[in-house]
């Protein structure tokens, strides 16, 4: 039996502090894409009428019964259109529903990991891809926990196109340059943005240890957040990639991530159209490889439960259920 927690409105003061009853009961109502009958309820400080539903991440859409497919389909490596046509559904609609999981899936993590001090040692890599075509690469640094493989921060910048070309190819980025303008380098922005997330995660005085290859970039970028107390450990990338191999955890997270996201596979139609799309799409396999998937395929303990910022390994109904756009108000997983 569901009972509200809070007054769903964030300037009601029954939102941050409710106290007991400041609620009625107010009948029932019979939703079009559910079976069974909403409870509805009424605010005795505001007034203001709401229901089980508005506690719900799902609040407001008209099919809410495809998110969890949605969801398993696109870290299943399909891409958008197919997934709407398995789901039987518009294309929009899918657009749309991936762009609510990313949301969803961004601020889910980020109520799981409030509050949360971690040891590390962490490890960064940046892969490669690029939107729309090949004259516009970007940058996809990763970084994970190094244990549980709990993928903390992903971001995306755009990269300008380098490395050996033929000739023709030289002729054709020199004409995109001319149309487009020089594309920039944002790999400093990018890596700098997911080392800050580390901040409020691992408090001082304890060190934070970065473990990567040897870009002198991470050590001075290191250096410059976290003083000190940073320790960078350094692996050479020309090691044989294997499990022996101490960056074998950041490795394989990344080949994880080409393998479950169609745009992140080698020769691809599926490759993202732009940057943005991408990010979220690295928002949605975080959410399912953190709190859904084990950690290998033989064990069940995911990543977050082995962080202990999860009970135990979550159905992606579950993640899904609950919203969590209320920061530390939100639901959580059992209203
Ligand atoms: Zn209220």
């Amino acid at each position: 039996m569901f009972r509200p927690f809070r007054c769903p409105r964030p300037e009601c003061p029954a939102h941050a502090q409710p106290f007991p009853g400041f609620f009625i009961r107010d009948g029932v109502y019979h939703p079009l894409c559910r079976p069974h009958p909403v409870p509805r309820f009424r605010c005795r400080v505001c007034g203001r009428g709401f229901s089980r539903q508005t506690f719900r991440a799902d609040y407001r859409q008209k099919k809410p019964s495809i998110n969890a497919t949605c969801c398993d389909l696109l870290v299943a490596c399909v891409g958008l259109r197919q997934a709407a046509r398995v789901l039987k559904v518009a294309r929009r609609t899918i657009e749309r529903r991936f762009a609510w999981l990313a949301l969803h899936a961004t601020r889910f993590q980020a109520n799981r990991l409030a509050g949360v001090s971690l040891a590390g040692p962490f490890q960064l890599d940046e892969l490669e891809s690029f939107e729309a075509n090949r004259y516009q690469p970007v940058t996809v640094p990763i970084l994970i926990e190094r244990r549980t493989l709990f993928l903390i921060a992903t971001a995306v910048g755009p990269l300008r196109r380098k490395g050996r070309m033929t000739p023709l190819q030289r002729r054709r980025r020199l004409q995109h340059e001319a149309r487009h303008g020089r594309r920039p380098s944002h790999s400093r922005a990018a890596v700098r943005t997911i080392l800050a997330r580390l901040r409020p995660l691992v408090r001082p005085p304890r060190p934070l240890i970065l473990e990567s290859d040897e870009k002198p970039l991470y050590g001075r970028l290191g250096n410059d957040l976290f003083g000190p107390r940073f320790r960078w450990r350094r692996h050479s990338a020309a090691a044989r990639r294997d499990r022996t191999n101490p960056l074998f955890p950041i490795n394989h997270t990344n080949a994880r991530l080409r393998h479950f996201l169609a745009r992140l596979r080698r020769r691809s139609w599926c490759v993202s159209k732009k940057r943005d799309c991408l990010q979220r799409h690295l928002s949605i396999a975080a959410l399912w490889s953190n709190f859904c998937r084990g950690i290998t395929n033989r064990t069940h303990m995911t990543p977050a439960q082995s962080l202990g910022i999860a009970p135990r390994g979550l159905r992606i109904e579950e993640v899904l259920a609950w919203r969590a756009d209320w920061g530390a108000l939100s639901p959580g997983l059992l209203a």
